[in-house]
């Protein structure tokens, strides 16, 4: 075991703070990483607020993990010292059932996450890449491709494979056109993403002063949910509606835009005490309309986006914090105030 440096929340109402956690020693199939930078997702707030229920203590999150691996366990064959390389929300998984067969790791139900999880290897919790390091089994490391920054890339890994995955699966192209809800950080990766897959973006956002970013990410229109005439001028249109909100709302509003087979996918995980206005079951049955969700990505999806991404020349739009700055990060967070996602610079730490 090795003593490294972290931040994280010793109970749900205390704000995050320097504390020390203990990484596992090097096994054969190990690759030893030093993070440089961590992307800050909304479930991290979620998560060490007990937002979503336990949290443990300390409560160390980030699953958007870029860094250099420092040494490799004597069996792996992927990394060696020196390469640059991202963890995502999973650090393994089961590796037997029929979902991991298919690289398909997110549904299986043996998972373990980067963070809020139990590591196979030592049956102790899993902590997250708010750390100067990490150890991670070679098979859930990803290859950072050289046309992406560090910096850029670190969102990439749960943001963007969060939107990427379900675009890809209702197969989003040219000639569709997909809705955006909640211009946040995996909201504007759908944004991106979309139009890089060739179709028709629109925006649906609750604050004005983003309007005029969702076209600089190049979305083609842009609507004020609140404003119920620009929200009926799309009635019966969206082939997919992409719902990256992280608090409950009327899903209503959305599923009557969807046209026929049309599908809302809910991206967005408030916290357990607050409940979605479900939409009214007349409105599924006239358009055969789905409401559907989809839960981040496998490993080698993650690795087809950042390839995509570098390809494209996707990356996201971030803010660099130091360690230090993370709670007023959260704050801003709560209020919506992001463009687009915080990235904490870990050297400094
Ligand atoms: P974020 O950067 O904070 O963005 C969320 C956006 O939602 C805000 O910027 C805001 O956009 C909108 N919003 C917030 N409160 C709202 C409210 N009360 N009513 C309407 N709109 C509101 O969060 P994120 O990191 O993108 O994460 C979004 C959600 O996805 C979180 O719940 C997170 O836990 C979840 N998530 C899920 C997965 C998955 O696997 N499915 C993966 C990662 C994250 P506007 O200002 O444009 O309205
Ligand atoms: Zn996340
Ligand atoms: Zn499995």
């Amino acid at each position: 075991m090795s003593q490294v440096s972290a931040y994280g929340a010793v109970r749900p109402d205390a704000p995050l703070q320097a504390v020390t956690i203990e990484r596992r020693d090097l096994g054969a199939d190990d690759v030893a990483i030093d993070i440089t930078h961590c992307g800050v997702c909304h479930s991290d707030l979620h998560y060490v607020r007990g937002e979503w229920g336990e949290t443990a203590s300390p409560a160390v999150p980030g699953h958007e993990i870029v860094g250099i691996v420092r040494a490799v366990g004597a069996g792996v064959t992927k990394y060696k010292a020196g390469d640059r390389v991202g963890v995502g929300c999973l650090v393994d998984s089961c590796r037997a059932c029929d979902t991991c067969a298919e690289g398909e790791e997110q549904f299986c139900s043996g998972h373990t996450q980067t963070y809020n999880g139990v590591e196979k290897q030592t049956g102790l919790p899993t902590y997250g890449g708010y750390s100067k390091a990490i150890v991670v089994t070679q098979d859930f490391v990803l290859r950072i491709p050289d046309g992406l920054k560090s910096e850029h890339a670190a969102p990439l890994l749960c943001a963007g494979i969060t939107t990427y995955s379900p675009l890809r699966h209702w197969n989003v192209g040219p000639g569709q056109k997909v809705g955006v809800v909640g211009l946040g950080g995996l909201g504007h990766m759908a944004v991106k993403l979309a139009k890089a897959m060739g179709a028709h973006v629109v925006v649906f956002t609750t604050s004005p002063v983003k309007v005029a970013d969702a076209k600089a990410l190049g979305a083609d229109e842009v609507v004020l949910s609140k404003d119920a005439a620009q929200m009926a001028a799309h009635t019966n249109s969206f082939h997919l509606i992409i719902n990256a909100v992280s608090a409950a709302h009327d899903l209503e509003a959305y599923t009557v835009l969807l046209r026929r087979n049309g599908t809302l996918c809910l991206l967005g995980a408030p916290p357990i005490t607050e409940s979605h206005a479900w939409p009214q079951v007349f409105t599924m049955l006239m358009g055969r309309r789905s409401v559907a969700g989809s839960p981040i990505g496998g490993i080698r999806e993650t690795q087809e986006m950042l390839d995509f991404c570098a390809e494209k020349n996707v990356a996201p739009e971030i803010e660099m914090i130091a360690p230090a700055e993370i709670n007023a990060a959260y704050e801003r967070l709560v209020k919506g105030d992001i463009r687009y996602r915080f990235v904490i610079d870990m050297a400094t730490l």
